[in-house]
């Protein structure tokens, strides 16, 4: 029993510093399909196309290159935001906040209290006390843990609101980049769904004529540019509808298989509320990976701190 947690325990960590290794490559990955999707669409086909000698086939063109060039821009604004973005960690002496519930006050942990708390929990096996479910307690960081904060194993350290560790961005997606890693999702679908169907016909083209334009080293291109772009926007499209769901319902990944074990969830503040949670209140920052002042402002949640909770009907009713 102890030998296979220990070799479970030893495979985990061999799994993460595996990822930690894979860091930059994973971006240069990304960069490189950039780099071969654009090679195909603009400078094999597209471009070429523009200067068509037939005017609606130079419109096509152009409208396709005008858009592949516009999602191609918010896409990698979206991704190096996620990458650059600190997720959110826990403030040095964050302190949880204790509702005294007969008070109906909320009050931060007096000193001797906050000591002796930490004496228990490291002293105790598990990670939060168990006397209190609302203080959570990191032992691998010793300090305690904010409401929705995980500790990540691959970043050694607790995230806000950690919703998984990505290796595509290679950083961990948490409160302060969730929007900008969305977005992100949302960009890279609509460019590779316009890349597939753009490149629809080439496609065809390239079983049914025996006679196409290019040498054998441009339609391979242009081959495995589709096939690679319909992989990927058949695959981002699951995770878009997935994500959507979470978003709507106040969730993340980490929660979603934490919740079967809780029957409420009090962060679910309705729709709305729990879109603007994530996206801000203003319409104008909804689609790039940026919140305006006014927003971070009033949205406590956008820190990844506090988050407002539904009453619970147990503890008001009298
Ligand atoms: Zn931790
Ligand atoms: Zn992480």
């Amino acid at each position: 029993m102890h030998r296979s947690a220990a070799v479970m325990a030893w495979n985990v960590f061999k799994f993460c510093t595996a990822l930690r290794g894979l860091g930059s490559v994973m971006i240069l990955m990304v960069l490189g399909v950039v780099g071969v999707t654009y090679y195909a669409v603009v400078v094999n086909n597209y471009g070429p196309a523009l200067f068509a000698a037939e005017s609606m086939d130079s419109l096509t063109a152009f409208t396709v290159l005008l858009l592949f060039h516009g999602l191609l821009v918010m896409l990698l604004w979206s991704y190096f935001s996620v990458v650059l973005t600190d997720p959110g960690g826990v403030p040095l002496n964050w302190r949880p906040v204790v509702e005294d519930e007969e008070a109906g006050e909320a009050m931060p942990l007096a000193n001797s209290e906050f000591s002796s708390q930490i004496l228990n929990m490291q002293q105790s096996a598990v990670i939060s006390d168990p006397g209190d479910p609302r203080i959570r307690f990191c032992r691998k960081c010793n300090q305690f843990k904010p409401p929705r904060c995980h500790h990540c194993s691959v970043c050694g350290r607790c995230v806000l609101k950690m919703d998984h560790h990505c290796v595509w961005v290679v950083n961990c997606v948490g409160a302060l980049n969730y929007k900008f890693f969305l977005l992100f999702l949302l960009y890279t679908f609509l460019e590779t769904t316009l890349v597939t169907l753009s490149l629809l016909p080439h496609f065809i083209a390239f079983f049914n004529d025996g006679e196409i334009p290019g040498t054998p080293g441009t339609l391979a291109t242009t081959f495995l540019t589709f096939v690679l772009n319909l992989a990927f926007a058949l695959s981002v499209l699951g995770f878009l509808i997935m994500h959507i769901s979470l978003v709507l319902g106040n969730t993340t990944t980490i929660e979603a298989y934490e919740k079967k074990s809780t029957p409420k969830w009090r962060y679910d503040l309705g729709r709305r509320r729990n879109f603007e949670q994530v996206f801000g209140i203003d319409k104008k920052y909804w689609l790039i990976p940026a919140y305006s002042e006014e927003d971070l402002r009033r949205i406590p949640a956008l820190h990844g701190l506090e988050y407002p909770k539904k009453p619970d009907p147990e503890s008001s009713g009298l």
